[in-house]
């Protein structure tokens, strides 16, 4: 049975489904899912990262949060962690780059919260020679000093779409019609949890909601106000936005988030006033645009010196990458960061204000 004639039998039996239900089968289911099925990023896949990009991504995190670990009283043993770290490029650079911090990577104890076996697979290969530790859940990091990446990862958690019908909201849900999958809205309810939305938007407006974000952030930001650290949150959106976000992108190209379900990556803009309201427990930077933290972390220092050794389609391929990383225009102002460190400490280099 394909995905699609799983997610339609179910249609069928249990009437219109959920906006999250269907994202989370259609990237995690067990054995269809896209992100449990193949390794999609690069330039053969169907999207590229930030770490695929250039390794001076990675090395220019791996260093901010070397700084901090220093500035924390360099703590040992500790817990170096990523959420969806994908191929583990971005954990492979910001090692590299740490290891002339004397003492971080020794004390570094990896581990990483993936939900793809496939992914997992790839991560271990390249991450082999510092054995990592995976977890299921992100109640399971170990309680000590932790020092924290997501890059893309809250963009992939499953969101609900919502259409405000006076203080009402209708959701949108996926229904199964002459054949094909299409949304519809469901009845007008009251949805408390949405009582903050009705001040920014009116009758009509579409308003997203992804409740698996906070509690996931929450539970980082205090496992940091406990036992310290920090964390380095990279993804893509706004301070609260109105309209619809989800995305589908199938071999570089956009596609339509139903006609293939499991084949394209689903995503959905961060709403980032929803992230920092979770991180209350410790001290959060504001939300700073990608380029920015990269531009005052040295990124074209570190670029030009890598160009010296470069030449012909390669040095080309490279100050391209710098350009994709860090011009407004691109992903510079787009994709937006920002840290948390625990009340009272210093702030992650590059988001000092
Ligand atoms: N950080 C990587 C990959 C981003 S794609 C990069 O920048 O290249 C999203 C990643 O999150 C993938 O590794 C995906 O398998 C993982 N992921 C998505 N949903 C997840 C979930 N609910 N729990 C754990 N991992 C998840």
């Amino acid at each position: 049975m394909s995905l699609r004639e799983i997610i339609t039998a179910q249609i069928a039996a249990q009437g219109p489904m959920r906006l999250d239900d269907y994202i989370s089968m259609c990237l995690l289911h067990p054995e269809h899912g896209y992100y449990t099925t193949r390794t999609p990023f690069g330039t053969q896949g169907d999207f590229i990262t930030a770490p695929e990009i250039s390794q001076m991504f990675g090395e220019l995190i791996g260093l901010s949060l070397a700084q901090a670990w220093l500035d924390q009283g360099a703590p040992a043993p500790f817990t170096l962690a990523e959420l969806g770290p994908g191929r583990g490029t971005l954990m492979a650079d910001a090692l590299r780059a740490a290891s002339r911090v004397a003492g971080f990577v020794d004390a570094a104890e990896i581990t990483l919260l993936e939900a793809s076996p496939a992914l997992r697979q790839t991560q271990a290969e390249t991450l082999h020679s510092c054995t990592p530790t995976w977890i299921d859940s992100i109640e399971d990091l170990p309680t000590q000093s932790t020092y924290l990446i997501a890059n893309e990862f809250f963009d992939a958690l499953p969101i609900r779409q919502f259409v405000r019908d006076g203080i009402r909201w209708r959701e949108r849900q996926i229904g199964f019609q002459d054949g094909i999958l299409t949304f519809g809205l469901g009845p007008a309810q009251p949805q408390p949890a949405l009582t903050h939305r009705l001040d920014d938007t009116k009758d009509g407006d579409l308003i997203e909601d992804c409740a698996a974000a906070a509690p996931i952030l929450s539970t980082v930001s205090s496992r940091i106000a406990t036992h310290g650290g920090a964390a380095l949150i990279f993804d893509y959106g706004d301070w609260r936005s109105v309209g619809d976000t989800l995305q589908a992108v199938q071999a570089h190209a956009p596609a339509d988030p139903l006609t293939s379900p499991g084949q394209a990556d689903l995503t959905a803009h961060v709403d980032f006033e929803a992230l920092l309201n979770a991180t209350a427990a410790c001290s959060p930077s504001r939300v700073t645009p990608q380029g920015i933290f990269l531009e005052r972390l040295g990124i074209t220092q570190r670029a030009t010196a890598l160009a010296k050794t470069l030449s012909g389609p390669a040095l080309e391929s490279h100050i391209a990458a710098h350009r994709r990383l860090t011009h407004p225009q691109e992903m510079g102002n787009l994709f937006k960061t920002f840290g948390i460190v625990p009340k009272g400490a210093a702030m992650l280099p590059g988001l000092e204000t």
